[in-house]
């Protein structure tokens, strides 16, 4: 009956659900830069009674959304970033709408639209049938870079929380129960001295030379690290002009494992190799750590409770216009390029998918205790309630994460499909934890079970800030 009530407000909304979710799509905001986008979706569900903390955590776009009292109290997260350099029109070719500006490529638009859809429609629900319990609705900033929840985390904003639903779009509609990858982010300031690079290079002292020889001793470590590691870098700031012996210099560096653990004894390892670069290089430097995040703890409870949801609420097929859109979108996606991403899945069937542009059916999960390469700060919620992630297809197989081709699907009907399918899902999910204890419990349980004995404890030290002042490098 509730859920009857939740789905016929989302099917009333419908219009005004994809409205939000195409305007976000059309700011295309990155992280920690979301104004607009946290302003649109906060005073949308303000007007639906919600009551609102914005700017939480230290970050100006994060926010709260609350409505009801006492437990259960049921979370949903929205996404509000973009990426860079992927702006594109909803066009099966490239073509971007904003040359060099950013896009949704990762669907982040629909995210927290869907998000926020679904949270309202549980409220619509159990303000008219008089359930009690309270539904929670989270802004998160700069999903893309770490930060967003990892802040929420450690201020505290899940205390107290029962359960957790998030929504990613995707290819497939399923609640997975793969992990991802820990990791932490940070940049590494190296000082030496400048001079003439060809006329008195023995008074310089190159910030270069010490970078480089940093990811040289980094790239040696490779081969003595756990085969799962992930260590990538970029020099942001590589000196000015080959005649000047650079005095400044700085990387970046991604350290990602599948436990936590690993990537603070693999990070251990990298902080000393800065400092050998250092006495290799006669130059001094400084560590800036900016963020890190744990890895994603599945929940097999949830993640049966979103797929019998999806089953019962039937996903969205495709119309002979969206079909004949893949068929353009998929010229620009080599055939041996979708075999291999198919094949990486493993999902049922992905042989019987390569003549196909979308899997429209709803899977059970097939992927437990896969690691995906990737980091997602969901995962430090996950850690501390039950929290499910689930995808809804929203992209022709084959697509890339972070394209150009993603940015288009996700500001077209295939997308709205993915939209409103999803906050459905969301809004029956929570309404089965808001009314069947026995489900929370079970949840929990599990979650304890996994956990065994270990502690979330905060990536990031207590007094760091939100990496606010990187917007302006
Ligand atoms: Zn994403």
């Amino acid at each position: 009956m509730s859920k009857e009530v939740a789905l016929s407000w989302i099917d009333e909304n419908e219009r005004r659900i994809v409205e939000i979710s195409d305007e976000i799509w059309e700011f295309a905001e990155v992280g920690l830069l979301e104004h607009k986008t946290s302003k649109l979706l906060s005073d949308e569900i303000e007007k639906n009674g919600f009551s609102i903390e914005r700017g939480v955590a230290g970050m100006p776009t994060a926010f709260v959304a609350t409505w009801g009292s006492g437990h259960p109290v049921i979370g949903v997260l929205g996404e509000l970033d973009a990426l860079p350099g992927l702006s594109q029109k909803p066009v099966p070719y490239r073509e971007p709408l904003k040359e060099g500006a950013p896009g949704h490529g990762c669907g982040h638009n629909i995210h927290g639209t869907s998000g926020m859809a679904g949270a309202v429609a549980v409220k619509v629900a159990m303000e008219e049938l008089g359930l009690p319990g309270t539904v929670k609705f989270y802004g998160c900033p700069a999903e893309e870079t770490l930060v967003g929840k990892v802040w929420l985390v450690r201020d505290g904003y899940f205390e107290g929380v029962d359960a957790v639903l998030s929504h990613h779009p995707g290819s497939a509609n399923t609640a997975g129960l793969s992990s991802s990858n820990a990791m932490n982010s940070v940049k590494f300031h190296f000082y030496g001295a400048a001079s003439h690079a060809a006329g008195s290079p023995e008074q310089g002292r190159s910030a270069l030379d010490a970078a480089e020889l940093m990811n040289i001793g980094v790239n040696y470590m490779r081969e003595h690290v756990i085969d799962k590691a992930r260590i990538h870098y970029v020099i942001e700031d590589g000196g000015h002009q080959p005649n000047v012996v650079p005095p400044y210099v700085r990387s970046w560096y991604y350290v990602r494992a599948p436990e936590r653990e690993q990537v603070d004894q693999i990070y251990e390892r990298v902080l000393r190799i800065a400092e050998g670069a250092d006495l290799m290089a006669n130059t001094t430097h400084k560590v800036e750590f900016l963020t890190g995040c744990y890895n994603e703890m599945p929940s097999k409870t949830l993640s049966e409770l979103v797929v019998a949801n999806m089953r019962e609420i039937g996903a969205p097929e495709h119309t002979e216009e969206e079909l004949e859109f893949a068929r353009e979108l998929n010229k620009s996606i080599p055939p041996e390029q979708k075999k291999e991403s198919l094949r990486k899945s493993k999902r049922p069937g992905w042989e019987k998918l390569l003549d196909e542009y979308f899997d429209d059916r709803v899977l059970d999960a097939w992927n437990e205790g896969m690691v995906s390469a990737g980091s997602t700060d969901v995962s430090d919620i996950s850690w501390v309630t039950p929290t499910m992630e689930f995808g809804t297809t929203c992209r022709i197989l084959g697509t890339p994460g972070h394209s150009w081709q993603y940015t288009a699907q996700t500001g077209m009907s295939i997308g709205h499909k993915s939209l409103i399918f999803a906050s459905k899902v969301i809004a029956a999910s929570a309404l089965d934890l808001m009314t069947k204890p026995e489900l929370l419990k079970k949840a929990q349980a599990e979650l304890k079970e996994r956990l065994a004995g270990r502690v979330y404890k905060p990536p990031i030290p207590a007094d760091l800030k939100p990496p606010l002042h990187q917007l302006e490098k």
